[in-house]
């Protein structure tokens, strides 16, 4: 449990606000998260890495020089905001691209998708990689489909010291990659964590048994078992690790590893080095040899009691960068050599941005999409109470809520962006963000990157024409697929959207009105027919039996609003 508190809203960020004090010298606070207190060379591509707070010194406490430029940190165990992933970026990159780098969980790679979308869409060079180095759980011939856990330590350690070497961007992008897939990792939890202000723990591990493979968040794991000693215990992980050792001899490995033993909250330094001594004999039996070892704690999960194992099987490039001098608040080792160390010129801000100037054409298309938002934000509002009760059938009743903010978050900032002289790409892009801001949850990270991406088929200063307003959907639909990964039948509003935006290519000649129109009755057949999709597939088989005969509440109001839409333009 957490003993020291204000209040459990405010925790993650009164402490992000300590750490930079503490920090000042290595920190800035920014909107969203955290920077570097110097500025990034112009040129040097910028390595943004975040997730949920509770998990430090990840992610906060590894920026610096050598390491992150910069950190957006969301609420405990949560993903950032899109948008403060992107006021990160905004603070961090310096004309060398960006690479966004967190764990592989579904809410971190929509938030920072979206974010990523927004980015492209005003010129900057976005990468993403995403860790996945927990082999408990999927299998290695899906290594880049695992979540990520203490991994996150020597990926991003091995991709700032490539940056800090000279990387540009493809290169740091590569050497990232190439880190994570020789990166593995195992865990065990003794017991689950306690939220902060929260009188019971996330979840409980029986008393004497551990969860094997077990999430940071207390995902499943493989099994649970009897806790063993030290001796058991250090044998089990190191055992599971070497299951997936790459052949000696083969791509210039050959035995050595990176090794990092992880205490996850409870698990003390001693019992790490008592359960270390037996890995570290272990190894010298195998005949591997531990490079630069890390003992202690890296990724946490709050207070939660458990420790896992890392290896990273290492050639010449990976052992020189992860040897490389580091220097950050939680992560220090050698000194960094002289570098382009000057102070930051500032903190970019929302309130503050600037609005590109747009024609007067575009400024006249922008009201017409601030109009039509105003529409969706009367429609979500019409059927809010219908939405939610759908959604509550298998779902946790929240998307007629979702829905109804996220579309006034949405209208509002499309208004208020018009009548600051934005032309229809700018408006749409801050639109977008609005909605998934507004909205949170899936559906309102979904819509906000299809507003996002929408706002790609427009420019501030060239007059737009229907060909246009069917672009935008159509990039918004293949935005909801990208970021999302749902397939046909997996019981969501990709099940209507497909269909319609098929009929509505076909149907379109000049008019986008009637087209969309045609194709919004396609879009509310596929939703009802929804209802028929059993649980077996994809999302379908999470929401279980219960959804039968009830349509997918998110491909209900995407027709809803396509039908709006058509009505809109026809008139
Ligand atoms: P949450 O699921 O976070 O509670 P909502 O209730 O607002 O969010 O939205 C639920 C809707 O989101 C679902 O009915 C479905 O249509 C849509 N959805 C969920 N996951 C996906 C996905 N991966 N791709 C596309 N749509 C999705
Ligand atoms: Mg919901």
């Amino acid at each position: 449990m957490t003993y020291l508190l204000n209040s459990p809203g405010d925790f993650a960020a009164e402490a992000v606000r300590g750490l930079v004090a503490a920090h000042g010298e290595l920190l800035v606070e920014v909107p969203g998260g955290v920077a570097r207190a110097t500025q990034t060379p112009q040129g040097q591509p910028a390595l943004v890495i975040g997730g949920g707070s509770g998990h430090y010194p990840a992610f906060a406490g590894w920026v610096g020089p050598g390491m992150g430029h910069g950190a957006p940190c969301g609420n405990v165990f949560s993903s950032p905001a899109a948008s403060e992933v992107y006021s990160v970026v905004r603070n961090a990159e310096n004309g060398g691209g960006v690479i966004l780098g967190f764990g592989n969980y579904a809410g971190d790679v929509l938030h920072f998708g979206l974010a990523a979308e927004k980015l492209r869409h005003e010129g900057i060079d976005v990468r993403i990689v995403t860790v996945s180095d927990d082999i408990a759980s999927n299998g290695p011939e899906n290594h880049r489909d695992r979540r990520g856990v203490a991994g996150d330590l020597p990926v991003f350690k091995i991709a700032g010291a490539a940056i800090e070497a000279g990387a540009d961007l493809d290169e740091a992008e590569r050497v990232a990659w190439k880190a994570n897939d020789a990166t593995r990792s195992f865990g065990l939890a003794f017991n689950g964590c306690t939220l902060p202000g929260a009188d019971e723990p996330l979840f409980h591990v029986d008393k004497g048994q551990m969860g094997v493979g077990l999430g940071i968040h207390g995902e499943p794991g493989v099994r649970d078992d009897r806790i063993g000693s030290a001796a058991e215990t250090a044998d089990l992980l190191l055992d599971q690790l070497l299951t997936e050792e790459p052949p000696r001899g083969e791509n210039g490995y050959d035995g050595r590893v990176a090794v990092i033993l992880n205490g996850l909250g409870t698990v003390k330094y001693e019992e790490l080095f008592v359960v270390y001594g037996r890995i570290a004999e272990r190894l010298e039996e195998k005949g591997l040899t531990a490079v630069r070892p890390e003992v202690g704690e890296y990724v946490t999960s709050l207070d939660m009691a458990g420790l896992s194992l890392t290896l990273v099987f290492l050639d010449d490039e990976l052992e020189k960068l992860w040897l490389a001098p580091v220097e950050t608040p939680a992560y220090r080792r050698g000194a960094m050599p002289d570098a382009d160390r000057s102070p930051r010129t500032g903190v970019w801000n929302a309130a503050e941005a600037e609005i590109p100037r747009a024609s007067q054409d575009s400024r006249v298309c922008a009201q017409s999409i601030a109009a039509v938002l105003e529409t969706f934000q009367r429609v979500c509002a019409d059927n809010e109470a219908e939405l939610g009760r759908l959604d509550a059938v298998a779902g946790d009743g929240d998307h007629g809520q979702g829905m109804s903010f996220g579309s006034r978050g949405a209208a509002r900032a499309a208004r208020a962006a018009v009548d600051e002289g934005a032309g229809a790409r700018t408006t749409l892009l801050l639109a977008g963000q609005a909605w998934a801001d507004a909205a949170g949850g899936t559906s309102g990270a979904l819509w906000g990157a299809a507003l996002t991406s929408a706002g790609g088929a427009y420019s501030d200063t060239e007059n737009a024409d229907d060909r246009n307003v069917v672009d935008a959907i159509s990039a918004g639909i293949d935005a909801v697929i990208r970021l999302g990964g749902a397939k046909p039948g997996d019981k969501t509003m990709v099940d209507a959207a497909l269909p319609f935006r098929d009929a509505m290519e076909e149907a379109f000649e000049t008019e986008a009105g009637p087209a969309i129109t045609a194709a919004a009755r396609v879009a509310r057949d596929a939703a009802d027919r929804t209802a028929d999709i059993t649980a077996r597939l994809g999302r379908a088989r999470v929401l279980g039996e219960k959804s039968v005969g009830t349509p997918d509440p998110g491909a209900l109001s995407f027709s809803m609003l396509m039908t709006a839409l058509g009505e809109h333009l026809t008139r």
